[in-house]
């Protein structure tokens, strides 16, 4: 397979080259992009093809592009990491972007060198080596995209083009990685008055195709089994209100996996019912062209000045005890 070019030039350029020239038909002239979409696989990969009671096996459906959605492993050793990377690299898709969560320990640092004596005692994990195993050139040659906070733009062989920002940081729970105290607007451009300025703030609508979070936003797709309580971020969810990208796809809350379309002019937000027992015998869960869920075609170039409707994705591909009952 290319190579898919990964740019770093801001969306808006990359939209006024579209543009110019077209006429309004060929503005909305869209090409088939389908996202397979997965999160907290902690280490698990899929199942073999016989152990059809599963939706989470081989082979994988195929898509455009493959996200993850973080928590990669349950607690960032490398060998973890191995067994996903190895099946990301043999995933049928043209590019396989991914961010870390808040239980891949090893790839945040600065958590790692505070708490990674309490997480693995004396084995210390090489950090370096891991973060070669994501952004190295083996990852790249297989089409692999490890993404820190912030946005980046993609260009398929298609021509499809689409901004992504990413972010693998959530609200403060328990001792992990990529935490920040709740209190904390790391989503939104902060008033000067504020001393703590966001270091990436999410771009407004409509500079954004696809928000890729660990975390879910509060009070979407959200809620703890134990609790009943809704754990998304408060910050996140204005932010996500102010961008109004096409899928914001998280994970995080096992328990929280499904999807919500929103109208942003009813301002309501529905639950996209499935059939389980299809998406067992198709291994995902499969909308399109236009509604999002898990497996999603969508329609690049986005042109996003339009969107009336954005899909909350929550993918979580393990169980509460990290087996393998969920679904891309
Ligand atoms: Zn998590």
């Amino acid at each position: 397979m290319a190579d898919p070019k990964v740019s770093n030039a801001p969306r808006r350029s990359q939209v006024a080259n579209f543009v110019e020239g077209q006429t309004m038909t060929s503005i909305t002239q869209t090409i088939k992009t389908r996202l397979c979409i997965i999160s907290d696989t902690h280490g698990v990969v899929p199942k073999p093809s016989k152990a059809s009671e599963y939706a989470y096996r081989e082979p994988f459906p195929p898509s455009e592009v493959l996200l993850h959605c973080g928590d990669l492993t349950k607690v960032g050793y490398q060998t973890e990491y191995e067994g996903i990377l190895d099946f990301l690299k043999s995933a049928p898709a043209e590019l396989k972007l991914v961010i870390a969560g808040n239980h891949d320990i090893t790839l945040h640092e600065e958590f790692y060198e505070k708490s990674g004596k309490t997480k693995h005692g004396n084995t210390a994990e090489n950090l370096q080596r891991i973060r070669e195993m994501w952004t190295g050139s083996e990852a790249k040659k297989h089409n692999i995209i490890y993404l820190e906070e912030g946005t980046r733009s993609f260009i398929l062989k298609t021509g499809a083009t689409f901004t992504v920002y990413s972010s693998p940081w959530q609200p403060a729970y328990f001792d992990w990685a990529f935490t920040y105290p709740r209190s904390t607007d790391r989503f939104n451009p902060s008033p000067p008055v504020v001393s703590e300025k966001a270091a990436n703030p999410v771009p407004n609508h409509p500079a954004i195709d696809i928000m890729l979070t660990h975390g879910p936003p509060k009070g979407i797709l959200d809620v703890t089994f134990q609790e009943g309580e809704n754990v998304g971020c408060d910050h996140l969810r204005m932010a996500v209100e102010r961008c109004r990208p096409r899928v914001h796809c998280f994970g995080h809350i096992h328990e929280g996996w499904g999807a919500e379309r929103m109208d942003w002019g009813t301002q309501k937000s529905k639950k996209v019912e499935v059939d389980m027992e299809k998406v067992v015998e198709e291994k995902c869960a499969k909308v399109g062209p236009f509604p999002g869920f898990l497996y999603v075609e969508y329609r690049f170039p986005l042109l996003n000045q339009g969107t009336k409707y954005s899909s909350y994705c929550s993918t979580s591909s393990s169980n509460l005890h990290f087996r393998a009952s969920r679904i891309p």
